[in-house]
Order: structure tokens, then sequence, then C-alpha cells
């Protein structure tokens, strides 16, 4: 049975969570977020004491990882539960991102990582965010997107983010660990960030969600 795949691959603070997690709403599909995974990855290496040399290590951590995605009723929220602990909030800290950039630059991690993403495809249809939902994990997807916006904007974006969960941030510093995951994420010679090649490319900096929104299933449409 052929289920459709919608794949959002681009930076971080491009938006990609609020824009899949707003397409999956609509079209009742399901969602993969899997930065998440790689963030629940990196959690589990911090809280062990490992550091990205420790590969072998890490990908039996990444091999055995024991993880689970809790939807909450009525909700659009859905919990992370890392052996049996609530982590929804804390994987978002920068630390736990730049941890998982540096564990997602390893080849045996993303080889582990395969089979646990494709297990999201299910019926009425995925909607995947990712660096390389595209390129690699779901290459035969109907439709492929490339969401970015300017360094500066996904900055902006990420200090409002951080300061309404209650964290503290410094936008200077925010522009530059921006840069340098960009910079480590665009040039890793595995699964490097970069548009598939029949992508719907959105520059999301002067646009509104709704909008973006609006012209991914405009083109979602188009090819399904
Ligand atoms: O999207 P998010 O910021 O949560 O992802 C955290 C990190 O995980 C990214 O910086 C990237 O290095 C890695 N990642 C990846 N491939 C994916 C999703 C995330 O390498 N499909």
């Amino acid at each position: 049975k052929h289920i459709p795949v919608i794949t959002v691959d681009g930076p971080s603070g491009a938006g990609k969570g609020t824009v899949s997690r707003l397409l999956a709403e609509k079209l009742g599909w399901h969602l993969l977020d899997s930065g998440a995974i790689y963030r629940v990855l990196a959690l589990a290496a911090i809280h062990h004491g490992f550091t990205p040399d420790d590969e072998e290590s890490l990908v039996a951590l990444a091999t055995d990882l024991d993880v689970k995605f809790v939807a909450e009723e009525e909700k659009s929220l859905t919990h992370i539960i890392l052996e049996g602990e609530d982590v929804t909030v804390t994987i978002r800290t920068e630390e736990v991102g730049n941890m998982a950039s540096k564990v997602a630059a390893l080849p045996r991690i993303r080889e582990a990582l395969l089979r646990r993403q494709r297990a999201f495809k299910e019926m009425p249809g995925l909607v995947a965010d990712g660096r390389d939902m595209g390129t690699v994990v779901f290459t035969d997807a109907a439709a492929k997107i490339f969401l970015t916006a300017s360094a500066q904007e996904r900055a902006e974006r990420r200090y409002k983010q951080l300061l309404e969960k209650g964290f503290t941030a410094n936008i200077d510093q925010l522009i530059a660990e921006i840069e340098e995951r960009d910079e480590r994420d665009t040039n890793r010679s595995v699964a490097p960030l970069k548009p598939a090649e029949d992508s719907l490319f959105v520059d999301s900096t002067e646009l509104s969600i709704d909008q973006v929104v609006t012209e991914i299933l405009k083109f979602a449409h188009s090819k399904l």
C-alpha cells in the first residue's frame, strides 16, 4: 500500500517544527520530528558522560535507545520519554542541540537510527521534519520541501522561543551557534544538509507561518 510522505528539511530555526506540525494536523497525518531523536540520543549520551569521540558507546546507545513519543489527546504536544523520564523540555536546550549535531555527524549513528525513523511512515501519511528526510531517509517522498531563513532571522526566532520557555539567551551567541551548527550540518560527509533535487525551496525570512504552510500545501497537492 502506498503511503504518502511530505519531507521538510532545512537548517535549525527555519520554522520546520511549527510548519510540519501544522501540516500534519491539517492533513491528519503522522509527524516525525527526526531532530528530536538525535536530541534524545545526545541527552542520553550526556547523561552517560560520553563524548562525541566515544563512537562504539554511542552506536550501542543509538541501537538500544529507549525512546517513546506519546501524543497528548486534544493537544498538539507530543511528550518525549527517554528511559521512562519525560525529556520533552530538556532536549530543547542549545547544549543538547549542539551535542546532537556532533553525534549526528557520525555515519554509524545515522545508520543505527534509520529504521526507527522509517517506522513512522504509516497510513494515512507522514510529514517528516529534519535535515536528510528527502535526500536519505524518504527518498521516494511525494513532496519534498527545503525550508530556510537568514541566520539573523533564525537566531531572533530561537531567542524568542527560549525566553518564552523560561531559558535565558544571548542573541550574538545564538547567531554564532546557529552559524557553527549550519556549517557542521552542511559540510559533514554523510547526509549533509542540502535541498533534495526535486524539492520546493522556501525562504521564510519574510513570510509568516501561515504563508509558508499555504505555499507548501499548494505544492503538495500538485504532487499527490
Ligand atoms: O532539528 P533539530 O535542531 O532538533 O536537530 C538537532 C540536530 O540533529 C541538528 O543540528 C542536526 O545536526 C541533527 N539532525 C540530523 N538529521 C536530521 C535531524 C536532525 O542530522 N534528520
